[in-house]
């Protein structure tokens, strides 16, 4: 059985770089991670084990009470962090740079006069830390969400996670059902979720199933298993490698292997290695 491997996959550098950040804390305790770095159980439980507290990410009315305050990859607004500063927290900042560029994105549009239209998923962290800051923004999560009236100076942006199709879909019917407005389109989609989404769909036409490595609450892992699936693929998620049961490849030539973005590299590793085992296990009975 040969393994293919997803050519980008997992964990992307941003949620890596904040983990490294999180690992280098000296008094974690005396620090509250807003949200989670990661939507990973095995590596949030690591985190509360070392000390650190962790705070909902879209409970906002009530500061940390700890001295410190992480604000992971996804962001906060310019408003939340002048409260925090203001309350006189200090400040381990994770923010992943491709999420900054698009606050600077958002905040150069809306100063030029544009209403901003945001394809991404409503009350997400990181479509908080636009829409704090410009409240007028219109938050879709599809090109259906969009609607007729919404100005005269439109500029569609997108959550750094959405799918490229889907960013697309938004644009064109903002375009379609404001013929007379101006629109800007700025691709704010990150590069890491370009190339994976390149991956997966290179990946899928070259294998006969899917293993998919991420958590069940993860949506960009059930994005993945979806994809395959409507390509009419066998797909299995797993969380950990020994969820694979061998009997599922026994008629399997070639099966792909791929990962959500919150699946740490050794998790994908240990995966990897008991489908080669499987492999060779049921090339041996054969
Ligand atoms: S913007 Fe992209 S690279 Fe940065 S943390 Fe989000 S998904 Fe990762």
């Amino acid at each position: 059985m040969l393994i293919v491997q997803a050519e980008h996959m997992g964990m992307c550098f941003g949620v890596e770089d904040a983990l490294e950040a999180a690992e280098s804390v000296n008094r974690p305790e005396a620090v509250t991670i807003l949200g989670e770095i990661v939507h990973n159980r095995g590596v949030q439980e690591g985190l509360l084990a070392r000390g650190y507290a962790s705070q909902p990410e879209n409970a906002r009315a009530a500061l940390p009470e700890t001295p410190g305050v992480l604000i992971t990859a996804h962001g906060i607004s310019k408003l939340y962090r002048q409260r925090l500063e203001t309350a006189g927290k200090q400040i381990v900042d994770t923010t992943c740079p491709l999420v900054t560029r698009l606050h600077k994105t958002a905040e150069k549009l809306v100063t030029a006069g544009y209403r901003l239209v945001l394809a991404g998923k409503p009350g997400h962290v990181e479509v908080l830390g636009i829409t704090e800051d410009f409240p007028d923004t219109v938050v879709v999560a599809d090109a259906a969400a969009v609607r007729t009236g919404l100005g005269q100076r439109l500029a569609v942006v997108a959550q750094t996670t959405t799918p490229s199709e889907l960013f697309a879909q938004v644009a064109a019917r903002v375009r379609e059902l404001h013929p007379t407005s101006e629109i800007r389109v700025s691709d704010t989609i990150c590069r890491p979720t370009r190339q994976r989404q390149a991956a997966i769909g290179a990946l899928l036409g070259r294998v006969q199933a899917l293993v998919v490595v991420g958590g069940a609450n993860s949506n960009n892992t059930q994005r993945l298993v979806d994809q395959a699936r409507q390509r009419g693929l066998p797909c299995w998620r797993v969380e950990r490698d020994d969820e694979l049961q061998p009997h599922w490849f026994a008629d399997l030539a070639v099966v792909g292997l791929t990962a959500g973005t919150s699946t740490p590299r050794s998790t994908v590793q240990a995966v990897h290695r008991r489908l080669l085992s499987i492999g060779r296990t049921l090339r041996r009975a054969m």
